[in-house]
């Protein structure tokens, strides 16, 4: 695994926090990885990604790398921030007009130097092949483009979370302790492909939970999945094979939809940052911990739980989420403004 080139984009190791007083709440240990920290662009799970995707590209001599996706993506989000931070050019197609105002990660796509092509609001497939277009363009002007696809997902990439397995692992133990489940977010599968294939290297027996919070952007979920496990295996633990059976996802918590409402979302969103001033959002993180707080009442879960943190926690300042975080909360909503 330390053959691969890698680029250190973050500058320390995430800590492994055990989560008191969510845990006293739940009746069950809960700790956190925190791969909401970070040095560059507001950190989050795609740095990771980055780290082998952009030493790569920069092995192959490339120059300008180019990505797609929502004009909410953390992805291309950190893709920006990461070129900004190693000189390399960075163009995002980015669809879905509306609301028109620079919020969020659009604000930093732009701060962070990316050349936009905001493209409206067309379908996935649609996008693939408009960013297709623009890497073309892009050749055809003498650029030595790099072309990462949707959620910096690859084998390449999904081999970081391998290594993050084996680092939170040790992380933990030597904390005194040994988690029995991890819970994430889970939407394009190299974080989930990789934790598995982390799994299998230390042949541990954790069970790995990826909760699906984009169920409707990416069809054949397992079939992606599987193939980024194997993809990282061929590059890194060539002697694994990773089965349908060793993935484990759950649509219970995806609620409306990418972006939607689910039920437990505000709940997650208000006992983390209450008990414990830890923030998550509403599109991804919170609905991995509302599987958490659900499962852990139900009595469904076994602990120590790892709850890995995603990031993507500033979708909370998007205007849209803002207002409907603070109204299904009766604490905020009768705060005299
Ligand atoms: C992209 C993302 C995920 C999902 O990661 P995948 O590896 O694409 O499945 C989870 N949480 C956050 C905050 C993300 O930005």
């Amino acid at each position: 695994m330390n053959d691969l080139p890698r680029i250190d984009l973050r500058g320390f190791t995430s800590p492994v926090q055990f989560l008191s007083r969510l845990s006293e709440e739940l009746d069950i240990e809960v700790w956190a990885k925190r791969d909401d920290l970070g040095s560059v662009g507001l950190a989050g799970n795609k740095v990771r990604k980055l780290e082998m995707e952009l030493a790569h590209a920069q092995s192959l001599g490339a120059t300008h790398i180019v990505t797609e996706g929502s004009r909410h993506s953390n992805a291309t989000r950190a893709a920006a921030a990461a070129a900004a931070a190693i000189g390399m050019k960075c163009t995002l197609v980015l669809c879905h007009d509306e609301p028109k105002e620079p919020v969020g990660n659009l604000l930093l796509d732009a701060l962070f130097g990316a050349d936009l092509r905001l493209v409206g609001d067309i379908s996935w497939v649609e996008l693939a092949r408009r960013t297709e277009d623009v890497v073309r363009e892009l050749e055809d002007t003498g650029e030595s483009v790099y072309r990462l696809p949707i959620g910096s997902a690859t084998g390449r990439g999904a081999t970081s979370f391998a290594r993050a397995y084996i680092e939170a692992d040790e992380q933990i133990r030597a904390q005194g302790s040994q988690f029995s489940t991890i819970v994430h977010a889970s939407s394009a599968g190299s974080t989930h492909a990789g934790l598995t294939l982390g799994r299998a290297i230390s042949q541990s027996t954790t069970r790995i939970l990826g909760v699906i919070v984009a169920g409707e952007v990416y069809d054949d979920v397992p079939g992606n999945y599987l193939r980024l496990a194997n993809e990282a295996a061929a590059l890194v633990a060539p002697e694994v094979t990773i089965a349908p059976s060793d993935l484990e996802t759950t649509e219970d918590y995806l609620g409306e939809g990418y972006g939607e409402p689910a039920a437990g979302v505000s709940e997650a969103i208000d006992l983390m940052s209450r008990l414990e001033g830890i923030v998550v959002d509403p599109v991804y993180t919170a609905k991995a911990v509302a599987a958490i707080i659900d499962m852990a009442r139900r009595r469904t879960l076994e602990g120590p739980v790892l709850f890995w943190h995603t990031g993507g926690y500033h979708a909370i300042f998007d205007p849209n989420y803002t207002a409907s975080i603070w109204s299904s909360l009766p604490r905020l909503r009768d705060i005299r403004l």
